[in-house]
């Protein structure tokens, strides 16, 4: 998963990309990048947070009135520097581009472009795929004069050929700013305007949060399958291209968005309260009667807080997350994951001593956190613990782009809830039904794939395959 924003403004928009990316950090620490353009492209980008590839000096060298900028989350390819975004062509036309997803006809895209236009492909992030696929529609038009019909016929032909999930941002030339996603809108993009003296400046963002950090007034989210194009001068045009049935992320309301970002006119911190209230009706078949509610911190908090409230039980903080270590689900062994977790989350022990503890979760995906945190809540006195997931069993290995894609790692694709609960040392594991999940996000609006294995563009076994095995590589290299 990753954070992407494009600003077309009048004036110099490094410093806003870079507050942009810092809002959106959540979506990805291996690396950051900004491309501007000036009649030059002057790219940046570095391994690790933001604030860390950035500083003054190099603001002040890629300064422009037009920019992209990228958060990465390898989830395809390694977390070299070279693999990073954005990445940009000179050649026949001047293009760059970021985007955030995942395409699962990598191979076969990779031999069409090499064999009928001899590109050749130096990374393996899908990204070069899709700009290569849309520099080669575009090239076939007028260079010195691309109408707006030429960009959209382009970026149609592009989401015919290119198979998966992706919100992308696209900076031609001279022309302006591009955005587009795939015909099932998978993954999100917004874009907000600012009016200022010298006219309107339009910003495309992955999260509504990161347009309102910076002063934008949303405007609307991209829908699947759409393309926005804002000109030089910001004229905006926008057009439904190749679309196909929504099937938007769940496990963005999950998990990966902000919980202060709205997505489809709903509040995500407000969808996690609705699922946690879902969960209480599973305590009661299960005659469960926990002493308190603690959430795993921070995606847990507004799940945690929704299902105390309907239990009736107190919501109590029972474990104290030092902020300062990285994200442990990121660590290559599973060892070095299990000793980071203990030093993440802290117990409060006089909270859980002689305490029926129910731990909300967002989700389990490995069971590593998991297992790590019913240890350390029975080393602080609790008379009992039931974990609980926000999400249900996650079951099939997703292809677009949450780090889920290698099924061996699923333990609930291995096991069942009593094998699942003996594993992790729990005296209950409460998971969210599917059912459940499914009457707040229909099946005909979003993706549920790594709960179902219903993929919404169809996937061959080869490819699930050489997905899982791709990554599997990339994460044996890291
Ligand atoms: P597990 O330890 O079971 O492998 O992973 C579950 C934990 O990882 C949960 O605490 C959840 O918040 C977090 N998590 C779930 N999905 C992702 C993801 O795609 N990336 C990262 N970094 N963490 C995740
Ligand atoms: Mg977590």
């Amino acid at each position: 998963m990753c954070g992407i924003i494009g600003i077309n403004g009048f004036t110099d928009v490094s410093r806003e990309l870079v507050l942009g990316l810092n809002s959106l950090q959540h979506r990805g620490q291996d690396a950051a990048g900004i491309v501007t353009f000036n009649n030059h492209f002057r790219i940046k980008k570095g391994i690790g947070l933001v604030n860390n590839v950035f500083d003054e000096k190099i603001l002040r060298a890629i300064e422009a009135p037009l920019g992209l900028g990228h958060v990465r989350y390898a989830t395809q390819g390694t977390n070299a520097l070279s693999e990073a975004q954005p990445i940009y062509m000179n050649y026949p036309s001047g293009l760059a581009m970021v985007h955030n997803g995942n395409v699962i006809n990598s191979a076969d895209l990779t031999k069409r472009l090499r064999e009928d236009q001899n590109r050749v492909i130096e990374t393996t992030n899908d990204l070069e795929l899709i700009l290569y696929t849309l520099a080669s529609h575009l090239e076939t038009k007028n260079l010195r004069n691309f109408t707006v019909d030429d960009i959209f016929a382009s970026v149609e032909a592009t989401q015919e050929k290119v198979q998966g999930a992706y919100s992308a941002l696209t900076l031609i030339a001279n022309r302006g700013l591009l955005a587009f996603t795939d015909p099932r809108g998978i993954r999100p993009l917004v874009y907000g305007k600012k009016i200022t003296g010298r006219g309107t400046i339009y910003a495309f963002a992955s999260e509504t949060s990161c347009l309102e950090c910076l002063g934008y007034e949303t405007v609307r989210e991209l829908e699947a399958g759409e393309a926005v194009f804002v000109d030089t001068e910001g004229k905006i045009y926008s057009k439904i291209l190749c679309r196909k049935n929504p099937a938007f992320c769940v496990f963005e309301y999950i998990y990966f968005a902000s919980e202060d970002s709205v997505i489809k006119n709903r509040l995500v911190a407000g969808e996690r309260v609705k699922m946690g209230k879902l969960l209480a009706r599973h305590f009661d078949r299960k005659k469960l009667t926990p002493d308190v509610v603690i959430d795993v911190p921070a995606s847990g908090y507004f799940s945690a807080s929704g299902l105390a409230e309907e239990l009736k039980v107190p919501y109590r903080r029972g474990l104290s997350k030092n902020k300062y270590i990285g994200r442990s689900f990121l660590l290559p062994t599973q060892s070095q994951r299990d000793l980071a977790v203990r030093q993440k989350l802290r117990p409060i022990k006089s909270i859980l001593t002689g305490k029926k503890v129910a731990v909300l979760d967002d989700s389990i995906v490995r069971g590593t956190t998991s297992k790590r945190l019913v240890e350390i809540l029975r080393e602080s006195g609790a008379k009992e613990v039931y974990f609980v997931s926000s999400a249900p069993p996650i079951k099939f290995p997703c292809v677009y782009g949450i780090d889920m894609s290698i099924k061996t790692e699923l333990i609930a694709a291995n096991n069942d809830e009593e094998n699942i609960t003996r594993f992790l040392g729990a005296d209950a594991v409460i998971y969210q039904s599917l059912e459940d999940l499914i009457t707040l996000y229909p099946r005909n609006e979003f993706c549920h794939a790594c709960f179902s294995g219903e993929y919404p563009t169809g996937i061959c076994p080869d490819s699930l395959m050489e997905i899982q095995n791709e990554r599997i590589e990339a994460k044996r290299k890291q």
